[in-house]
């Protein structure tokens, strides 16, 4: 759906120039690096310090500007929410101690193999399974009724998986049978248990709090054991959409919680042209406040505490 967009790997906010410790990998938003498990087993930098930078990203671009605590909003609620999956999955956290300058926006946490699998519920019908149901009526294979539109709740969960693209390119939608390909069987059916009962967890709780949980993406690795464990972040305004219960309405033009001011400020006032390939232009102050304004009221609608960085 979205156009590819930069593949040079962003370095805007990150911490390797003050953390003295081996950089083993910068993603859009996150950096990892090698660091020792805190319970002092397993050989030194055997597991991971996972900081999670202000950088943003819409339409597959890092942007040339940050979101001030964006960071520490994603770590902590992915926090919140590991807390709330407990029963249903294990997490890679193994410590929130962290060195100071990434206090509040980083955790340590397990190395694992992680599934090359992008893992997605959706209870509505939207973005890219909007797109896909136009054209088959169906999203990743999976067959829906006629008649829906862009927002409709679905009749049931379903597990729709993309496989994970490189840096700078879109993930691209399969279907069961092709992930199967990648995972195996018995791997493909746990990843999509795991996945569809997550999201009936979250969007519960997010209804309760006036949220409509309309989809999430997960990421999930193994121990050398071959447990399936719940890693990266997740139930975050950047992996789910969340849409406010009071305005959804299927058919209404529906704002998702986060992106919202960044995108609607790139398509119609930056002058920037989408079609280019050329990257976007800096964000001005004012929607860069906006935005990290809509991460923080996320964070305190669903976790019902105040953030703080
Ligand atoms: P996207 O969100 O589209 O995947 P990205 O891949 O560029 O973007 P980030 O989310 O910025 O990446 O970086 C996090 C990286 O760390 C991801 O590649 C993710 O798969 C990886 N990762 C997360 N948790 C673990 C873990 N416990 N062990 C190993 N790798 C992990
Ligand atoms: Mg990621």
């Amino acid at each position: 759906m979205d156009e590819p967009g930069s593949a040079s790997v962003p370095s805007l906010g990150g911490f390797a120039g003050v953390l003295d410790l081996p950089l083993l990998h910068v993603g859009k938003v996150r950096e990892l690096y090698a660091y020792d498990r805190p319970d002092g087993h397993g050989p030194a930098g055997s597991a991971l310090l996972m900081v999670a930078t202000d950088r943003i990203s819409a339409f597959d671009f890092v942007l040339d500007s940050l979101v001030p605590d964006k960071g520490a909003v994603l770590t902590q609620l992915s926090q919140w929410w590991f807390a709330q999956l407990g029963d249903l999955v294990e997490n890679h956290v193994l410590s929130t101690e962290v060195p100071e300058a990434v206090r509040g926006r980083a955790v340590v946490c397990e190395r694992l193999e992680m599934v090359p699998v992008e893992c997605v519920a959706r209870g509505y019908l939207t973005g890219s399974g909007w797109v896909e149901y136009q054209q088959s009526r169906s999203v990743c294979g999976v067959p829906l009724p006629d008649g829906l539109v862009d927002g409709s709740r679905l009749p049931e969960p379903i597990f729709t998986p993309a496989t994970k693209a490189a840096f700078g390119e879109h993930d691209e939608n399969v279907d069961f049978a092709t992930m199967v390909e990648t995972t195996g069987q018995a791997l493909g059916e746990q990843l999509r248990d795991v996945t569809l009962a997550v999201y009936g967890r979250a969007e519960a709780v997010a209804r309760e709090r006036g949220l409509v949980l309309a989809d999430t993406k997960l990421e999930l690795g193994r121990r050398a054991d071959g447990t399936l464990v719940l890693a990266d972040e997740v139930l975050t305004p950047d992996s789910s959409r969340y849409w406010d219960a009071a305005t959804w309405a299927p058919g209404a033009r529906l704002d998702s919680f986060d992106k919202q001011f960044v995108r609607n400020w790139l398509l119609h006032e930056s002058g920037w042209d989408r079609g280019s390939g050329a990257a976007p232009p800096p964000v001005p102050a004012q929607v860069l406040a906006d935005t990290r304004q809509r991460y923080l009221d996320a964070y305190e609608r669903l976790t019902g505490t105040a953030f703080s960085a």
